[in-house]
C-alpha cells in the first residue's frame, strides 16, 4: 500500500501516518505477521523527516498494533478475533451517543443561573437563593471548629445512605415542633431538597406517567419531571394556592402517579394554600389513592409569624411525602434537605440514593446536626425572616414608583420572590434583552409553566441581590418594561399602516 500526506491538512504528518496505517491494520488491508517498511525508506518516500515516521511506528506500538521485531523490522501485530470486522477506530461522537428522552431538556435554566448568580455588573432579581450577607458564617465556623475536636477525623469520613442518625434525630425533633409526627427512621436525608424531588420522580413514576403539577411551580422541578419523560398535568394556582377543584377533575382524567404541591409561600407566586383546600387536597389524594409530593422549603420565610400547618401535619390517611432543606434559611451549598416518607418509600429511595452519592456530605449533615440541637436554626430563621419581608417591601417600593409601568403583584406572605403580572400590550420578548443591557435579570414568568404559555409574568426575586442594589434593580426592570411597551406600541401602529386620509 501507498501512503499519501495531506501538505495543506493542519493534521501533523506523524499523525496522518498513524491514521492511515492504523486504518490499513484494522481494515485488514495490513494482515497480522506485514511488515510496515523501514523507517527510512518510508521517511525518503513521504519526503519528511525520519523522527516523524519513528513517531508514527512509536504510537502504533502504544495501540498494541505493531511490534519491533529484531531483525525483521516493525510487524503488524494478530488481534483479538472480537476485533476483527470492526470499523477503523476514530474518535467517539460524543453527542450522537447521549441518549435524548422525548421532550427531555437539553439545557438547563437552573444550571445557567447558578454560573451567571456572580455577575458584577447585573442586579440578580433572577436568583432565588438566600442572601449570601445572612449565611450565618461566624457561627458555622464555630460549630465546625467544635465538631472537629470533638469527632477528628470521623467528621469526614462516610455516614449511611440514609443520614447521620443525629441528624435524623434532629430533623424528627425539629418537624414536631411544626406538628409533624415522624421517627427518625421515617426522616431521609438528602443532598438538597432537588435531589428528594427526583428520588421521588424515580421512584413513582416512569417515562409516560402523569404528574399533577402547579401551574405555575418551581422551574427547576419541571427540569426534574421533564428529564423523567413523565407527563405533566398543570392545575391552576390562585391567591389561595392549587385550585382544589381544577385538582379534582384533573385526578378523575388522567390517573396520575403523583402531586407535586407547595402549599406554602409557594415558589415563584407567593400563594399559600387556604386551610380548606389544604383537607380538600388531603382527600382528594386518600379517595385517588396519589402520592402528595409536599415541597415545603419555604416553611421557615412566613413573614407575618405563624406559617399554617404542613400537610402532612394534617395527613389522616399516609398520602403525603414531605420535603424540606437548610438551603433557603441557612446556606445552600450546605446540600443538606430531608424527606419524610413511610419507612418502605424511604428505603426504596435510599437505594436509589446510595447509586447517586453513596451520602449527603457528612461535615453538612453534622453542621446542620448542631444547628438544630442548639436552637441555633430556629434562632437564625428568626433572625432572617424581618430582613426578607424588609426587602420584599423595598422591591415593591420601588417597582410602585412608576405605577403608569402597569405592573402588579400581590405582596407574598413568606418566600423569596415577588410574582409580577407584565402590563397588557408589551413585547415581551423584547423585555430580557432590555432588562441584560439595563443591568438587571428576572426571570420570565413562562419558565415556571410546565406547558408553553405567553410570557404574562416576571419572577423578581429580592433576596439575593445586596439590599442597596434593589431600588437601582427595579429602576432598571422598570426602563426595560417601559421600553418594551414603546416597542410593542410602535409595532402596532407598524401594522395599522398609514392613517386614513378623509
Ligand atoms: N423546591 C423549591 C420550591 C425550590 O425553590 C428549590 C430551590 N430553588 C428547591 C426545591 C431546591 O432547593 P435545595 O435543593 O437547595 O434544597
Amino acid at each position: 500500500m501507498s501512503l499519501e500526506l495531506d501538505r495543506t491538512s493542519k493534521i501533523p504528518f506523524y499523525q496522518q501516518i498513524v491514521q492511515q496505517l492504523r486504518d490499513a491494520i484494522l481494515a485488514d488491508v495490513l494482515p497480522a505477521g506485514s511488515l510496515l517498511p523501514p523507517e527510512r525508506r518510508l521517511a525518503d518516500e513521504l519526503g519528511v523527516n525520519r523522527s516523524t515516521v519513528l513517531n508514527a511506528y512509536r504510537e502504533l506500538k502504544r495501540d498494541g498494533l505493531v511490534e519491533a521485531r529484531v531483525g525483521r523490522g516493525t510487524e503488524v501485530l494478530a488481534r483479538p478475533a472480537a476485533d476483527a470486522g470492526l470499523p477503523a477506530a476514530a474518535a467517539l461522537p460524543w453527542r450522537q451517543l447521549l441518549r435524548d428522552r422525548a421532550g427531555a431538556p437539553v439545557d438547563s435554566l437552573t444550571r445557567d443561573l447558578l454560573e451567571r448568580a456572580g455577575d458584577r455588573d447585573v442586579v440578580p432579581l433572577s436568583v432565588g437563593l438566600p442572601s449570601p450577607d445572612l449565611v450565618p458564617v461566624k457561627e458555622l465556623g464555630e460549630v465546625q471548629a467544635a465538631l472537629a475536636d470533638a469527632l477528628g477525623p470521623q467528621l469526614y469520613m462516610h455516614t449511611p445512605t440514609e443520614g447521620l442518625p443525629e441528624l435524623r434525630r434532629a430533623l424528627a425533633e425539629h418537624l414536631l415542633a411544626r406538628g409533624i409526627n415522624c421517627g427518625p427512621d421515617e426522616v431521609l436525608v438528602v443532598s438538597g431538597s432537588q435531589q428528594g424531588i427526583d428520588l421521588t420522580v424515580r421512584a413513582f413514576c416512569a417515562p409516560g406517567d402523569a404528574v399533577i403539577v402547579e401551574e405555575p411551580t418551581y422551574f427547576g422541578s419541571l427540569e426534574i419531571f421533564r428529564a423523567a419523560g413523565v407527563r405533566l398535568i398543570p392545575v391552576p394556582v390562585d391567591e389561595h394556592g392549587m385550585v382544589t377543584e381544577a385538582l379534582a377533575a384533573a385526578l378523575k382524567r388522567h390517573a396520575p402517579r403523583l402531586i407535586y404541591v407547595q402549599p406554602s409561600y409557594q415558589n415563584p407566586t407567593g400563594a399559600t394554600l387556604s386551610p380548606a383546600r389544604r383537607v380538600h387536597l388531603l382527600d382528594l389524594a386518600a379517595r385517588h389513592q396519589v402520592p402528595v409530593l409536599e415541597d415545603d422549603v419555604y416553611r421557615e420565610l412566613g413573614y407575618s409569624g405563624e406559617s399554617p400547618p404542613p400537610l402532612r401535619a394534617l395527613d389522616r390517611h399516609g398520602v403525603v411525602l414531605y420535603l424540606g432543606t437548610v438551603s433557603k434559611v441557612m446556606a445552600p451549598g450546605l446540600r443538606v434537605g430531608w424527606v419524610v416518607a413511610p419507612p418502605a418509600v424511604g428505603r426504596r429511595l435510599a437505594v436509589a440514593k446510595q447509586g447517586l452519592d453513596l451520602h449527603s456530605s457528612t461535615l453538612g449533615q453534622w453542621l446542620v446536626a448542631r444547628f438544630l440541637e442548639e436552637g441555633r436554626y430556629d434562632a437564625h430563621a428568626a433572625r432572617v425572616r424581618p430582613i426578607y419581608a424588609r426587602r420584599c417591601d423595598r422591591l415593591i417600593t420601588a417597582l410602585a414608583e412608576d405605577p403608569d409601568a402597569g405592573l402588579s403583584w400581590a405582596r407574598p406572605r413568606g418566600g423569596l420572590s415577588l410574582w409580577c403580572r407584565l402590563p397588557d400590550r408589551t413585547d415581551r420578548r423584547l423585555l430580557l434583552t432590555r432588562a441584560a443591557e439595563a443591568g438587571v435579570s428576572f426571570i420570565p414568568g413562562a419558565c415556571c409553566f410546565p406547558c408553553g404559555v405567553e410570557d404574562v409574568y416576571a419572577r423578581l426575586n429580592y433576596s439575593f441581590p445586596a439590599e442597596a442594589d434593589l431600588a437601582t434593580g427595579a429602576a432598571r426592570f422598570l426602563t426595560a418594561v417601559r421600553e418594551s411597551r414603546r416597542r410593542h406600541a410602535a409595532s402596532v401602529r407598524a401594522a395599522a399602516g398609514p392613517p386614513a386620509i378623509v
